[in-house]
């Protein structure tokens, strides 16, 4: 069975690996400047070690608990932890420092508790700002016209280091309907870098509906769960 499941993941992400490939050549765009982030959340620790086993090395995350207690669970496994989803700012003190990346910041409480934490373990945590671009009322992320004046904040904030923005855009069936989103961010951020004076080098954006054209809009990171794991089981 293990060795099954080891051998269906591994072809699974290889056949995203591809896809992904295919689409940043198609774009002119280097294979190596798209990194995979498979996203592991509500999928057991099994299939992070078995996924890992064939070279994968970025795992995503939403759910702290869950988060800590697989890393715990897999101490020693060479692979890096991003977290992904929705954060309060009183959990920010359990992802600081345990996580390579967190993509969903969103607002200046959450980054000031990221700060704190971070800089109290003598550490820098890499951090994307999330933008909620459609302006869907109940999606996290801050608003557009919010984003420059959050960055500015950020930067002052000697524990976080921002290095680019995330977004997610609304459900569509047609991916097509998410480009829009994807060069809107792209847009942002280069908007951004000239307004700060800095490179803003990630784009986290693209999961299993609509990944191609992310990658082709410009996504440095594509957070991908269910083309790899399967469906997830309900939480809880
Ligand atoms: C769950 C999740 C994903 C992965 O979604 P799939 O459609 O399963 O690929 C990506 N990003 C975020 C923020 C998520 O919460």
């Amino acid at each position: 069975m293990t060795n099954e499941r080891r051998r269906e993941l591994a072809e699974r992400a290889a056949a995203v690996r591809e896809a992904l490939a295919g689409a940043a050549k198609e774009a002119g765009r280097a294979p190596e400047d798209v990194t995979l982030v498979a996203v592991s959340k509500l999928h057991p620790a099994s299939d992070v070690r078995d996924l890992a086993e064939s070279g994968q090395t970025e795992f995503g995350e939403n759910y702290v608990q869950e988060a800590l207690a697989k890393q715990e669970a897999l101490a020693g496994l060479p692979v890096n932890w991003h977290f992904i989803g929705g954060l309060q700012s009183n959990k920010a003190k359990y992802v600081a420092g345990n996580f390579t990346l967190v993509h969903s910041v969103d607002s200046s409480k959450l980054a000031q508790a990221l700060h704190k934490k971070a800089a109290s373990l003598g550490l820098v945590q890499d951090i994307l700002l999330q933008v909620n671009i459609a302006g869907e009322v109940q999606k996290s992320g801050v608003p557009e016209k919010s984003l420059p004046r959050l960055a500015e904040e950020v930067l002052s904030l000697k524990g976080v280091r921002l290095v680019g923005l995330m977004t997610m855009p609304p459900f569509f069936d047609d991916p097509e309907g998410a480009r829009p989103v994807f060069s809107r961010l792209r847009e942002l951020r280069d908007g951004l870098e000239t307004r700060l004076g800095m490179r803003l080098p990630h784009l986290s954006m693209g999961m299993t509906g609509d990944f191609i054209p992310a990658v082709q809009e410009g996504a440095t990171l594509v957070r991908i769960g269910t083309r790899i794991f399967g469906e997830r089981p309900p939480r809880g």
